[in-house]
């Protein structure tokens, strides 16, 4: 059974409607992101779920309580779940021991040695008697991580807390996050607009758009199967050629008759209009070849592997390749390549 059921949910701010009949399904334990550009609705949606907002139509199921629908409201202290908001939220008043064990039952040795082990968890060992304004802004989202995890909550709402973090910190505070939530056995729901983010730490991804869920899956399927071409560039890099499907799984483009995949679950029909997206790690590129009517115009160095983009005088779309290791091309070279794997083609929808 899911542990967060969001039916039909509208929500949004007086004359502003954001959420547009919401639908996710969380299952129980692990993580799902909720991944969307900025503004699409997703501190919204978690602001419904915690109960900071009165959503005007639809359900949230937590668990197997109902805490919102039809003449249903339970206030957001009872609903069992740790927010870690956008921004951080800490009392000032209080010192960092204070905001992490607000609301902690127990002894005062239990509290301070449970307050101790999230402090150690999120990284801030020895910081208990600092107060929020002598601590960094990265600091006091982990101090808000602590504070919401205190308590043990069955679900664990996220928004956005690691985008604070140096790129460093983030990737071992995150996975430090996230396997204590594991470990305690909690739900938990990750707001972000970082993809990389998304796909590299949740089991699931639900992808948000204009206050609409419009794809939810597991990272491969929505790097695999988008539902359409704006799924599919959010999820990771593609270059987008118009194409026409020929039936066979062959589709007509501007680099000639191409095997394709198509969509599992619709099939396009022969003489369907649609684009190709096509994975740089799709393109496999040749040595430079001064005969090739392509020529390198970008390379983009990313440490392990590199970005090559190619331009062509019969094509007025770009394409990227993908390089393991240092780049095989300079700009300006001309280069030649082949699809290594059938790139996916998308119908245009009617
Ligand atoms: P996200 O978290 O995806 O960036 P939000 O849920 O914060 O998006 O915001 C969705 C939309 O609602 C945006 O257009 C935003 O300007 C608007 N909005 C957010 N908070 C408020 C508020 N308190 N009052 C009015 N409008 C708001
Ligand atoms: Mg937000």
């Amino acid at each position: 059974m899911s542990d967060i059921e969001v039916r039909s949910l509208t929500a949004g701010y007086p004359g502003h409607r954001v959420l547009a009949a919401v639908d996710l399904s969380v299952p129980k334990a692990g993580v799902t992101a909720v991944l969307g550009h900025s503004g699409c609705g997703k501190s919204t949606l978690l602001r419904a779920v915690a109960g900071l907002l009165r959503p005007s139509a639809g359900s949230i199921r937590l668990g197997d309580i109902t805490v919102v629908g039809p003449g249903v409201w339970v206030k957001p202290e009872h609903r069992a779940v740790g927010l870690v908001p956008q921004e951080g939220g800490l009392f000032p008043h209080l010192d960092v021991a204070g905001n992490v064990g607000f609301g902690l039952a127990g002894s005062r040795r239990e509290r301070t040695r449970r307050i101790d082990e999230l402090l150690d968890m999120v990284g801030l060992p020895g910081t208990g008697s600092l107060r929020p304004h002598e601590l960094s802004g990265g600091m006091q989202q982990r101090v808000a991580v602590a504070r919401a995890l205190a308590r043990r909550p069955r679900i664990v709402l996220l928004d956005e807390p690691f985008s604070a973090l140096d790129a460093g910190l983030r990737d071992q505070v995150r996975s430090e996050v996230l396997a204590a939530i594991k470990a305690d056995g909690a739900t938990a729901l990750l707001v972000t607009h970082d993809q990389d983010e998304a796909l590299s730490v949740a089991d699931r991804v639900a992808v948000m758009r204009d206050g609409r869920i419009v794809q939810h899956g597991t990272p491969l399927d929505l790097y695999r199967d988008p539902v359409d071409v704006g799924v599919g560039q959010f999820v990771g890099e593609a270059t987008i050629l118009p194409a026409t499907f020929v039936g066979d799984a062959l589709s007509d483009c501007v680099l000639g008759r191409v095997p394709v995949r198509v969509p599992t679950a619709v099939p396009p029909e022969r003489g369907s209009k649609g684009h190709l997206l096509v994975r740089p790690e799709e393109v496999q590129l040749g040595a430079p070849d001064r005969t090739s009517r392509w020529t390198a115009v970008a390379v983009q160095y990313h440490g392990h592997d590199c970005l090559i983009e190619l331009e062509s005088v019969d094509s007025p779309h770009p394409l990227a390749a993908r390089v393991l290791g240092p780049a095989t091309v300079r700009p300006g070279n001309r280069v030649g390549f082949t699809l290594a794997a059938p790139p996916l083609f998308l119908p245009d929808q009617p």
